[in-house]
């Protein structure tokens, strides 16, 4: 066994050091890596003094560790080699504290998405990051990826739900930044440079978070619209005419909403699969007397002035968990299509429609038969592209990235709006961000993690 395996067992003990034979009994991720973790030992500290002490040994041994969350990363980002140790805050899943006067919870990094929101709502709060991996994402690992979801054009992404964070450098080094406050100016804002660095910088042990009240209102309808032009113009309106209330704006292309409402889709369509655009618009509020009827005066005003053309509201639990359902169950693809590459792009809500034009044209232009299914955050510019061209070989899957990163770059565009660049999109980081950008991050890398233990080889190649 590697000296610095024996060391860390004899330091921490075996409950807390898995040896590689242990650690291959577990999955590698959670999203399509096929096989078992292949690590040279699994680290499961339970507590932020011994986060500190193992990277402390394992920078004197110049020893790679990857931070593993719940492995739901997309990107490849918690891929970990055999030579790497993985370090896991699976065991650190204290929630610390509710405070519903300050409206803040105190966490450790380990705590499960939905387990958090879970117990805010105990409190009558709400903890706004909803995404479809709440189930087994922690937290560390949604703000180490800045994670962003299905109510980010309501509340903001991870980076604002934010107020305090303890991190651990590479060499042991705690940082505690706990702030709990809203206004805090008292030099640099450290935090932000550990939210959505994809593990590379520090590793996260604790967070304080923003709480929200809780809505005592839902509204949710599917709605149908001729044009790209109306969802925009009804994106608008309903910012306008919702009392602030809007909370998620999806738009769905026919051929999503098509193939996730058609057999072996276990979901039955709401609207008649013809129109060419779907919008989940959700409304969250507080007045029980009127907000569900101004949601369904809106509609009707839209549907009268012909701005959509179809519209259902969800009337009971079981309504919203379908029409949440169509949109959230991505899985659903790679049971009709495999291979297949995903995209989450990021761009102006103006810019959308003819680069999504472009690229379906560019793509059936190179292969006749390629399927394009887009969907996403409408609301704040964040799309998701499932693109399928039969294989998925090594020159193929660069050309695929070419067709849909590339006018990203004229157009300001970014290559990813949620699942950040792990070892999947490192080549294409300069269509998103300046040399000098790139080369002030890696100054940044060098100078808080000088031998590049943390997550080596991860965003940059
Ligand atoms: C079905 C599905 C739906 C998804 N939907 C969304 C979505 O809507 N929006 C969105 O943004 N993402 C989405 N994702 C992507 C993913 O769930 C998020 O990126 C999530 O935030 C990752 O959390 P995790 O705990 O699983 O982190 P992991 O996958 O374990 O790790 C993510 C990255 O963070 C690092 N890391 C993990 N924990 C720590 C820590 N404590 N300290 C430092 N670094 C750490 C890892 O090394 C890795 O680079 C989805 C994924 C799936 C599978």
């Amino acid at each position: 066994m590697p000296e610095i395996v024996n060391l860390l067992i004899e330091t921490f003990g075996k409950h807390c050091v898995l040896t590689h034979e242990q650690a291959s009994t577990r999955i590698a991720s959670n999203w399509k890596q096929p096989g078992n973790l292949n690590c040279l030992a699994l680290l499961l500290p339970e507590n932020t003094q011994q986060v500190s002490k193992m990277l402390q040994l394992c920078n004197e041994y110049n020893q790679p560790v990857v931070p593993h969350g719940g492995l739901t990363n997309l990107v490849g980002g918690v891929v970990t080699n055999a030579n790497e140790i993985a370090l896991s805050l699976e065991r650190m899943n204290k929630i610390e504290e509710i405070n519903t006067t300050n409206k803040t919870v105190t966490v450790q990094a380990g705590v499960v998405l939905e387990q958090l929101q879970h117990a805010a709502a105990e409190h009558g709060q709400l903890f706004p990051l909803n995404l479809g991996a709440k189930g087994t994402c922690m937290i560390g690992g949604n703000i180490a990826s800045n994670a962003g979801g299905l109510q980010a054009l309501r509340y903001g992404v991870m980076r604002h739900l934010v107020l305090g964070l303890e991190v651990v450098l590479a060499d042991g080094t705690i940082i505690s930044s706990m702030n709990k406050m809203m206004k805090n100016n008292a030099g640099y804002d450290l935090k932000q440079i550990f939210i959505g660095s994809e593990g590379t910088l520090g590793i996260i042990t604790r967070a304080v978070l923003k709480l929200e009240d809780m809505p005592g209102t839902r509204n949710t309808a599917f709605i149908a619209v001729n044009s790209f032009d109306k969802a925009n113009e009804l994106l608008q309106l309903s910012r306008k005419h919702l009392n602030n209330n809007l909370t998620s704006f999806e738009l769905l292309w026919q051929d999503y909403y098509t193939l996730m409402t058609s057999p072996p889709s276990v979901f039955a369509p709401p609207l008649p699969q013809t129109y060419p655009f779907y919008i989940l618009m959700e409304s969250l509020g507080q007045n029980e007397e009127n907000d569900k009827t101004s949601f369904e005066g809106f509609l009707e005003g839209c549907l009268n002035n012909e701005l959509i053309v179809d519209a259902t509201i969800a009337q009971s639990h079981q309504e919203l968990n379908w029409f949440w359902g169509i949109r959230e169950n991505v899985e659903h693809i790679f049971s009709v299509h495999d291979p297949v590459f995903l995209f989450d792009v990021s761009l102006a809500i103006s810019d959308i429609d003819i680069y999504i034009k472009d690229i379906r044209s560019n793509l059936q232009s190179i292969w006749p038969d390629a399927y394009l299914y887009t969907f996403g955050h409408m609301g704040d510019g964040n799309l998701h592209l499932y693109v399928s061209c039969g294989n998925d070989n090594k020159e193929t899957k660069h050309r695929v990235e070419e067709i849909v990163y590339k006018p990203l770059q004229k157009i300001g565009g970014s290559i990813t709006g949620e699942h950040g660049i792990g070892l999947e999109k490192r080549s294409w980081l300069y269509l998103s961000r300046t040399p000098e950008e790139i080369a002030l991050m890696k100054t940044i890398k060098k100078a808080l993690d000088p031998k590049s233990i943390l997550n080596r080889g991860k965003l940059f190649e």
